[in-house]
């Protein structure tokens, strides 16, 4: 469980990024969260694996204050929860499965990883999570002869090389055609049901967070102003939600 109690984050110039947020997120939920550009989603999910620090309140992740971790306890933290990127982050002149095995170098000494030596259970591995992804096929293929939906999977079978208990999806389907971002949500959605894996999705199309996950977290300004089922998000929250979008369009 994830838990936010008072949490403020203040950037070092003094901006407050996170404002008084207050949270608990179960295991097993599939949370979108939503708001205007510069609202603060990105500090938010980025609080969660300590990408960012909070300055206020606490924070914990089953019953572990975030805060108290550094060195290998704050590393071996951190392998348990995925992150995923809006730009994939590929090594993109490899193959698709040389870049799933990346997900096993932390683990590794400095000589295997080095000279890339990957054991046999490490490649399987990795071959089953292509295949959760549906792209085993393309498990030779290099990285960027791929579409960007297939390359956001590979962003996805490495996530879950790492077996992680959560996973921090920072605009995944913004750079993706409506068609192949739906597939992608798909692919989010049954590693989630399946998997039991907690999964925290910032994403800007309104109409997938509402179709595909089960809460919404509204966030305004650094506050969270809605936090709530999908399926209760009517127009008076989104207006709540993006009050001042049109004054920043003029
Ligand atoms: P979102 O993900 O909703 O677009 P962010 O979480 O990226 O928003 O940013 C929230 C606010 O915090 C923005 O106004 C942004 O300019 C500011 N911000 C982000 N990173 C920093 C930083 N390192 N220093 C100061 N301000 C920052």
């Amino acid at each position: 469980m994830i838990v936010f109690e008072n949490v403020g984050k203040k950037y070092p110039n003094g901006f407050q990024g996170l404002k008084n947020v207050n949270l608990k997120i179960d295991q097993g939920e599939f949370v979108a969260i939503i708001g205007l550009s510069g609202a603060g989603k990105s500090t938010l999910l980025r609080t969660i694996n300590r990408m960012h620090d909070i300055t206020e309140g606490k924070l914990t992740v089953d019953d572990v204050d975030v805060m108290t971790l550094s060195g290998k306890s704050l590393r071996s933290f951190r392998r348990k929860i995925g992150m995923i990127f809006q730009s994939f982050n590929l090594i993109t002149r490899t193959t698709v499965i040389n870049n799933v095995l990346t997900a096993f170098v932390p683990d590794m000494s400095w000589f295997r990883s080095t000279f890339s030596l990957y054991t046999k259970e490490q490649k399987l591995k990795a071959l089953e999570c292509l295949d959760k992804v549906g792209i085993l096929d393309k498990a030779f293929v290099r990285a960027d002869q791929l579409s960007g939906g297939q390359q956001q999977r590979v962003a996805l079978a490495r996530t879950l090389a790492q077996n992680p208990q959560i996973i921090l999806a920072d605009e995944p389907v913004a750079s993706l055609d409506p068609i192949t971002a739906k597939s992608v949500m798909d692919d989010f959605k049954r590693i989630n049901e399946t998997m039991n894996i907690t999964i925290l999705i910032n994403i800007h199309h309104v109409d997938l967070a509402l179709q595909y996950c089960t809460r919404v977290i509204g966030i305004r300004a650094g506050e969270i102003v809605y936090d709530g089922p999908a399926k209760d998000v009517n127009d008076q929250v989104l207006q709540e939600i993006y009050q001042g979008a049109k004054e920043e369009a003029v």
